[in-house]
């Protein structure tokens, strides 16, 4: 397990490599990345579908309407952005805000898949259908899914999935609304559960045995996961903007 800074100054390697992204051809209309921003060391993790125009001008997530609700349904749990890690499942906004490609999706999921290495939730709240299809692997839509956490293994770890309706789909649906509501109503009680069981290491194979990975007296299950796959370009030494500052 990384501690506080190190998984902070992990995420920040993570960051300064998605600034340079050229993985799909949204490179081409961006104005920014939005990486994602919120506390490194979040137990509540939130992935939403894209950049909108707003957060494409300023590279932050949610800080149109969508984001104000994000913010107030946050306020109803006593909970403030600070305390959570915003992402969403693509990092630059789709032309027009049409809908995120196939490819797309694919091109951009591992720096999810790595923030969600480093972050280490215990809850991931995905909004909406895109990223709710790309955790679960599986195209069943939100309208069945909403409010139902299950456990699932991501990566090397295992999260509670909440999927929750997209903020932007209850803005002008009263009936949304409350749905959002009831299910953001039980995110203390899934965070209060803690991280589930944990799938252990796989044991090297009884006749090749790694000296360096032998177990010792003060091992826990965590200390054999591997390390965050860092395998990216440098940082660029330039101006660190805003979301920095939020991790
Ligand atoms: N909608 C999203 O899914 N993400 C944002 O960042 C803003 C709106």
């Amino acid at each position: 397990m990384n501690s506080a800074s190190e998984r902070r100054e992990l995420l920040k390697q993570v960051y300064e490599e998605a600034q340079s992204c050229v993985r799909c051809p949204l490179h081409q209309t961006r104005t920014t990345v939005v990486f994602g921003a919120g506390d490194a060391n979040a137990d509540l993790m939130f992935v939403g579908e894209a950049p909108g125009a707003n957060e494409d001008r300023l590279g932050l997530p949610f800080v149109g309407q969508a984001g104000k609700l994000l913010d107030k349904l946050l306020g109803e749990i006593s909970m403030e952005r600070r305390q959570v890690f915003i992402a969403n499942t693509l990092k630059c906004r789709p032309p027009d805000n049409r809908d995120p490609l196939p490819r797309e999706i694919e091109a951009c999921h591992d720096y999810l898949r790595r923030q969600v290495e480093l972050i280490e939730p215990i809850v991931i709240c995905t909004l909406g259908n895109f990223a709710t299809k790309l955790l679960r692997g599986d195209p069943t839509g939100i309208s069945r899914l909403h409010g139902s956490e299950e456990e699932r293994v991501l990566g090397a770890r295992t999260i509670r999935l909440y999927p929750l309706y997209h903020p932007a789909a209850a803005l002008y649906t009263p009936a949304t609304l409350e749905m959002l509501r009831a299910d953001f109503m039980r995110i203390p009680e899934l965070l209060a559960l803690g991280p589930p069981p944990q799938r252990q290491p796989a044991a090297p194979p009884a006749d090749e045995p790694e000296p360096d990975e032998q177990p010792t007296a003060e091992s826990e299950p965590d200390d054999h996961r591997p390390a965050a796959q860092l395998d990216g370009q440098a940082a660029p030494a330039d101006k660190p903007p805003g979301q920095l500052g939020l991790f």
